[in-house]
């Protein structure tokens, strides 16, 4: 496509009446301190009993697990719809931050960074439907600041064609060539309008709604993508942890131990998805589960290309990277 048909797509776009444009800065603002994010993720492990609706606290990443399952049930209804762009030269701000993006937006992120040559500091991407309902309801409540939210699935963050970055005005000319579009009113947001679009927000939906009934058996909904009030109800019974996440077993899959270089080693299923990550992103490790010299060493050259302490201990920062 173009330059000249993105510029008259977009402002054929920019007629389009979109719903409320939420105030990205304000909210990411209060999503992303890092003192709350931690608080949020230790109840999530704590209480796994807890609904969206009783969520804690301000962070959105209080809902990671519910969240991380429904990417996963978004991608099995259809393959990649939703892509991880961790594998980018990024850095997110936290927990709260869901690294994806539908894979063209992906595509044309993966140039505007290469062609910076720097670092892209992410403040929110992917919206889940948990998320968004969290943000609604403080939003409606008048808790946690946040002066105005869109609904759930009509938010611009539920598209996976969003970004709120750090530095926008820096990385605006940039975002410009490939197919982004700075949002008027809203610094720090981008909207990729470029080519391979699609709607992802009734998959989301879909998504959910499938889980619910898997694991709802005797209070099922219709699973037509469509975020009617039987749905958010369901949405606001659901536990922030996840579905079926409800035993001490299955808990110890969201509870992190900090992983580094020890004697006798670390061994586990979690050292194993540090490992596989690492694979994923080109660096060289065998994925046996057992955090030896040789993973060490590729952890602390993670670190290195992420701008982290290169310390070899996978904590907090070192996980959000990897997408973990
Ligand atoms: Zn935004």
């Amino acid at each position: 496509m173009s330059e000249d048909e993105i510029t008259k797509e977009n402002s054929n776009e920019e007629t389009e009446d979109r719903g409320i444009i939420e105030p990205c800065g304000e909210i990411n603002e209060i999503n992303n301190d890092l003192e709350e994010v931690s608080r949020a993720l230790d109840e999530a492990t704590r209480s796994l009993e807890t609904t969206v609706q009783q969520a804690p606290g301000c962070s959105t990443a209080v809902v990671s697990g519910l969240s991380k399952q429904i990417i996963e049930e978004m991608n099995s209804i259809e393959a990649n719809c939703l892509v991880s762009f961790t594998d980018l030269n990024v850095q997110n701000k936290s927990a709260a931050v869901n690294p994806f993006l539908q894979r063209e937006a992906k595509e044309a992120l993966a140039r505007v960074i290469s062609a910076r040559g720097q670092t892209l500091v992410i403040n929110s991407a992917y919206r889940t439907l948990p998320q968004q309902l969290m943000l609604y309801n403080q939003y409606r409540n008048g808790q946690c600041g946040i002066p105005i939210a869109a609904r759930p699935s009509t938010s611009n963050h539920e598209d996976g064609l969003a970004l709120d970055v750090d530095d926008p005005r820096g990385w605006e000319p940039f975002f410009i060539k490939q197919g982004w579009r700075p949002l008027r009113g809203d610094p720090p947001h981008f909207d990729y309008k470029g080519g391979g679009r699609s709607d992802i927000s009734n998959i989301a939906i879909k998504a959910f709604q499938r889980l619910w009934n898997r694991y709802n058996p005797n209070d099922r909904i219709a699973e037509d993508g469509d975020c009617g009030q039987a749905t958010l109800s369901r949405l606001n019974k659901s536990a922030i942890a996840g579905f079926g996440v409800s035993t001490v077993e299955t808990a110890s899959r969201l509870t992190t131990r900090t992983l580094r270089l020890s004697k006798p080693y670390m061994q586990g299923d979690d050292v194993r998805q540090v490992q596989e990550a690492l694979v994923k992103v080109k660096i060289s490790v065998t994925a046996d589960g057992v955090f030896g010299s040789g993973t060490d060493k590729a952890v602390k050259q993670f670190q290195q290309q992420k701008g982290l302490t290169a310390d070899g201990v996978v904590g907090a920062a070192t996980r959000i990277e990897l997408g973990l």
